[in-house]
């Protein structure tokens, strides 16, 4: 993935905040819904994308951009010339290494906090790597943990709308602290539990079994309790691995596939061959 300071932010569009909705329970930690209207009709945004969000920041060396990516979270709506986008946000905070101090992130609490009417600038649109593979046969695993279910909760919807008479498994394992964090696939917003009637998709959550401890999710677990499948997928070459979501994933798929292969060499050199094969893609943040 290139470093965000390589992404071209000469393009920009103005974006109308339409709806921002508090996807998860005051007690847990905040992820809010924001469509957003974009009217110039240049803006061409795909489901395999993502945009830019720009934050003008003054601070005590004078005034610095901070640009932010958001992965695209719904098939964009395109009438009238006009776009509407749906993206997911996280309000994130951060501990500086050398002070100790907790900090909000910028570019999140300045989305969280904006109302419907504001007008936001964006970038982009800038690709991601989640491919549909030509192959409708071929099998697709993707893991997704937090705002990680946005990019995959486009892609499903995108497979099963537009693509269409797809053959291949689609195993869908998102991990999220709570159930009540499950986004997409909770009582209230089940959007990806439409797709549970399709014969070729599953999804599987894992939760953290303590969550006011921060005790860590249990992708790993979940994955190794569907060993067998996973295992039988992973023989076949046209199997595609999909990973988004914040950097605590990267360990827990690693522990997670050596237990399932058997040992971390055969994950590795299993891995290796799904890189090499431009069968795994990946955004971790
Ligand atoms: C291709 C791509 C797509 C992305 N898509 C999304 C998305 O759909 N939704 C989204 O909320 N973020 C997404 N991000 C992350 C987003 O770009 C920002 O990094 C995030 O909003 C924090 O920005 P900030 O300015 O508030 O704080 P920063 O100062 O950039 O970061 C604060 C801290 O929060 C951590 N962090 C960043 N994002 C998350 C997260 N979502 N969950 C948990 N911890 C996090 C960072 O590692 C850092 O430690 C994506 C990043 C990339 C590269």
């Amino acid at each position: 993935m290139a470093h965000l300071s390589e992404y071209d932010i000469e393009n920009q569009f103005q974006a109308t905040v339409k709806k921002t909705d508090r996807l998860t329970p005051a007690e847990t930690e905040e992820v809010r819904e924001i469509l957003l209207e974009v009217q110039q009709p240049e803006f061409q945004c795909q489901v395999d994308q993502s945009f830019g969000v720009i934050v003008n920041v003054s601070g005590e060396f004078g005034n610095t951009i901070h640009h932010r990516l958001y992965s695209v979270a719904d098939l964009p709506d395109k009438s009238n010339g006009k776009t509407l986008i749906t993206m997911l946000v996280k309000r994130c905070s951060y501990v500086d290494e050398f002070s100790g101090e907790l900090y909000k992130g910028v570019g999140s609490n300045y989305l969280c906090d904006r109302q419907v009417g504001d007008r936001i600038t964006i970038t982009g649109p800038f690709d991601l790597p989640f491919r549909v593979p030509d192959d409708k046969n071929a099998n697709l695993i993707l893991i997704g943990m937090g705002t990680g279910i946005a990019p995959f909760r486009a892609f499903v919807k995108h497979i099963y709308h537009d693509v269409k008479d797809w053959k291949g498994k689609i195993r869908l394992f998102y991990g999220a602290r709570s159930g009540l964090e499950l986004l997409y696939l909770n009582d209230k917003d089940g959007d990806l539990t439409q797709y549970y009637d399709e014969a070729t998709f599953e999804a599987f959550h894992a939760l953290s079994p303590r969550p006011h401890w921060e005790a860590p999710i249990e992708l790993d677990k979940v994955m190794e309790q569907r060993a067998a499948e996973i295992v039988e997928m992973l023989s076949q070459s046209a199997t595609y691995v999909y990973v988004a979501g914040y950097e605590k994933i990267r360990d827990m798929l690693d522990k997670g596939f050596s237990n399932i292969l058997g040992s971390k060499a055969k994950w590795e050199s299993r891995k290796a061959e799904l890189v090499a094969g431009d069968k795994w893609a990946e955004i971790i943040y």
